[in-house]
């Protein structure tokens, strides 16, 4: 693997013919060691945001030792990847087959589950076992967040009951989990949820273990700037304190995005200028898929080794391939003269960045390159960065 100091540097000494996928280890490590310090309870990670084993490994070396899998291809790799890591099956809807990998070859002991269908598949692939953590998945709203996930998962207040009881016969440790949406923008989305798992522990009369409030934690994009997470932590914390459980009991969190977000950026370069139209060589089948088909703005920045003094203006991309839908709105804000044969650098894509690449119509990206610079955005900087007066980075001689 390459390393260089910037995002700049690798534009400048190498000239990618190809989109360079442009890591940061530091901006994710710093991002474990705030949820590792600061969330009241333990943070799993959630592979499927980036299942990088590097990540997985710079994650570990931070103090997340626990990882939230949904398939089991992800839990042969994290198992694979980090041996001693404590591996939760966080999909309410599984294969027999795979329940049974995991809890007999791979020693998952937590499952989520959101049907009484689903708690028989896990007792039945498990033989009965007494030593299961089960999790049952509440549906809670998504109104917060810009990625609904309010349709899919989750048993209905209604019905949790009834499920709740049956779970705690089977289980050695019984949870209550949710999922508040991707990128929730305010704390509230959880203070509302766990009012249900409030409304869902006294109408059960059941014993709960474990509150895990899921993902969602935020990350920050242009137009998209979320409230500080300590503020989420507060509330969580808050409305975790005067739930009816135990002393004992323990709150969990699940953050793909707010873990891996800061963790990767692309350098594309620009082929060919239409109006304030780019033809970028990456694109809806690569790394910007939530670009194109969610209309998700990421930061962008021209990296030229000159001084620009161009206005700024908005611009739209085109991504490598013969395909219409490959096409991103934005509007993506970059000096007036970007012309063919510029790099552009492209932020904030650790999270369902790389996860989502395909290698449609031969267009991929292969290269991996290490850089020391600051993510475009953060989360995490102790203090909030000097406001730029442009985004073009410049050469310092
Ligand atoms: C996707 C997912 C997560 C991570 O969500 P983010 O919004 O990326 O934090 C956590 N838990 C479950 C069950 C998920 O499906």
């Amino acid at each position: 693997m390459y390393k260089h100091h910037s995002a700049l540097g690798v534009a400048l000494s190498l000239k990618p013919a190809a989109p360079v996928t442009l890591i940061r280890p530091q901006a994710a490590a710093r991002a474990a060691r705030f949820f590792s310090q600061k969330f009241p309870g333990r943070s799993l990670y959630a592979v499927k945001a980036n299942p990088s084993p590097e990540l997985l490994r710079t994650l570990w070396s931070a103090g997340i030792t626990h990882f939230d899998v949904a398939s089991i291809t992800e839990v042969r790799l994290a198992a694979r990847t980090l041996p001693r890591a404590k591996l939760c099956f966080m999909h309410p809807v599984k294969a027999e087959e795979a329940i049974r990998e995991a809890y007999f070859q791979h020693g998952v002991r937590t499952f989520s589950l959101d049907s009484i269908e689903e708690l028989e598949k896990i007792v039945r692939a498990t033989r009965g076992a007494t030593d299961l953590e089960l999790c049952v998945r509440l549906r809670v709203s998504s109104e917060h967040s810009k990625l609904s996930l309010a349709s899919k998962f989750g048993c209905e207040l209604a019905d949790a009951r009834d499920l709740l009881m049956a779970t705690r016969q089977v289980a050695d440790a019984l949870g209550i989990c949710f999922h508040v949406g991707s990128q929730a923008m305010s704390p509230h989305a959880y203070t509302q949820a766990i009012e249900r798992v409030r409304a869902a522990i006294v109408d059960a009369s059941v014993t709960v273990d474990i509150v895990d409030v899921g993902g969602g934690f935020p990350s920050s994009y242009p137009g998209m700037e979320p409230p500080p997470l300590e503020d989420y932590f507060r509330a969580i914390h808050r409305a975790f304190e005067s739930l009816p459980i135990s002393y004992s009991a323990e709150l969990w969190c699940e953050p793909g995005r707010a873990l891996s977000a800061e963790y990767s950026s692309l350098l594309v370069r620009v082929e060919r200028r239409r109006g304030n139209e780019l033809y970028i060589n990456d694109g809806a089948y690569g790394a910007l898929f939530d670009a194109a088909h969610l209309g998700w703005r990421f930061p962008v920045q021209l990296l030229r080794a000159e001084a620009n003094e161009a206005d700024m203006v908005p611009f739209s991309f085109y991504g490598p391939t013969c395909d219409d839908m490959d096409h991103m709105a934005g509007p993506f804000m970059l000096p007036a003269d970007v012309k063919a044969g510029d790099f552009v650098e492209i932020g904030m894509l650790g999270a369902y960045g790389s996860a989502m690449r395909t290698e449609f119509n031969g267009f991929g990206a292969d290269t991996i390159c290490e850089v020391a610079d600051e993510p475009m955005a953060s989360l995490y900087r102790d203090e909030a960065p000097a406001p730029s007066l442009s985004n073009v980075v410049q050469l310092r001689r």
